[in-house]
């Protein structure tokens, strides 16, 4: 790749395995080191307060910052093209982060009316007793935002692809709207990845991560990201991580930082094996419908090339009766694991059923309920299509599908 300059720049495998590591300057150790220690002996003088942190500061106390989670922020921001990264204990935390440090009683939050339910909850139930305003829309209908943005509209929170259904949003577009009206644009990509789609780079202001999903990619550590400017950064950096402190362990951002080293390949095989389990579902007579973004089926096709480099592993699927078939999947699955969470090396599939849905997180009606139920139906199955032989995961599945 070459830059506007015409030097050649890093392309992203090579970024993914060494942006923000070097070698350790005084063993020589190729691999990163944990640093496990809470504080740094110090040989100057330093204040207590989280305000004013110089610059260049030593390491201090690591709710403030810790070098193996400093590798971790580097690397993803270099994937992102941000200028600027803090990591959380999980996606919740940074989640929780961004929403309580930048809004205040009296603000209001335009937010997606379908997306992670953790996330979906927390706006309507924890930022709602605290006097913020939250309008829910349609996040694939611009019109339905715009209406819904008013002057007390301080931030504007999309999901894309959207938790269960892989809706898609528009992010440039929407940044155009937020932007016109003085409001700021978060988006969680964790069903992209910094692989398929970089935010930032489209106009949004904050992007939010649950890394554990694709990013550590083996289901074996819990973390959070998020991303923005220099500038845009600092609230959630002093608020959300120091006050707040839910920062990543550094051996769970160990772990990582060595998943993300392969997360370019990984992203290859998973959109490649959710391509072929994508077609498998579409053809087969007793699934209704397969939303996939890299399927040309999918109403949001058009935007999914245009917004995303890789399609990502995530599909959802609809059968006449789900909730009978999700028990015969607990039962008979051998390689697919019946379970919630995604972007594991395993393949991982749940159940979401609608009412379930709306009663417990989204509380939808009319026309947002109704556009809802147009992709989902009753409910879908939520497959998270791991790194395993895709013909198998086929097998697997014509086991309870025949
Ligand atoms: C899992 C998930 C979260 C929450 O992340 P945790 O790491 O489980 O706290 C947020 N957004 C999306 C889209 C997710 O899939």
């Amino acid at each position: 790749m070459a830059d506007k300059d015409g030097r050649n720049s890093p392309g992203q495998r090579t970024l993914a395995v060494h942006a923000g590591e070097e070698p350790d300057p005084h063993t020589g150790a190729s691999a990163p080191n944990i640093v496990m220690s809470s504080t740094f002996v110090l040989d100057e003088p330093v204040g207590f307060s989280a305000y004013d942190i110089p610059e260049e500061a030593p390491y201090i106390y690591s709710r403030w910052s810790n070098p193996t989670v400093r590798q971790l922020e580097d690397k993803l921001a270099t994937l992102e093209q941000a200028q600027a990264c803090r990591c959380f204990a999980s996606g919740m935390a940074a989640t929780a982060a961004v929403l309580f440090s930048l809004l205040k009683s009296g603000d209001r939050l335009v937010i997606s009316d379908a997306n992670y339910p953790g996330t979906a909850e927390l706006a309507r139930n924890d930022l709602a007793r605290m006097g913020i305003e939250v309008v829910a829309a349609n996040f694939s209908d611009l019109d339905a935002i715009e209406r819904a943005i008013t002057p007390a509209t301080r931030l504007v929170w999309g999901e894309t692809p959207a938790n269960p259904t892989m809706r898609l949003t528009d992010i440039a577009a929407v940044a155009a709207i937020a932007h016109q009206h003085g409001a700021r644009l978060a988006i969680d990509s964790t069903f992209a990845t910094p692989i398929a789609t970089q935010p930032i780079t489209l106009g949004a202001d904050y992007v939010i991560h649950s890394l554990t999903k694709y990013c550590c990619g083996h289901g074996d550590a819990m973390g959070g990201a998020v991303l923005a400017s220099e500038e845009n950064i600092q609230a959630v950096a002093t608020a959300g991580q120091i006050h707040f402190g839910g920062v990543i362990s550094p051996f769970n951002a160990w772990l990582i930082n060595r998943g993300l080293a392969t997360l370019p390949i990984r992203m290859q095989a998973h959109q490649d094996n959710a391509m072929a389990l994508a077609r498998y579902l579409e053809a087969h007579p007793q699934v209704d419908r397969v939303f996939y973004p890299g399927l040309p089926s999918h109403p949001h096709h058009e935007l999914a090339c245009r917004q995303m480099d890789n399609f990502s592993g995530m599909l959802s699927f609809r059968v006449s009766d789900g909730p009978a078939m999700s028990r015969q999947m607990m039962a008979q699955l051998q390689v697919i694991h019946y379970a919630v969470s995604l972007g594991h090396h395993r393949s991982l599939i749940c159940w979401l059923g609608t009412d379930d849905l709306m009663a417990s997180s989204y509380h939808l009606s009319d026309e947002q309920l109704a556009a809802y139920r147009e992709f989902a139906g009753d409910g879908v199955f939520r497959l998270s299509v791991g790194l395993e032989d895709p013909e198998d995961l086929s097998a697997d599945l014509a086991r309870v599908l025949g």
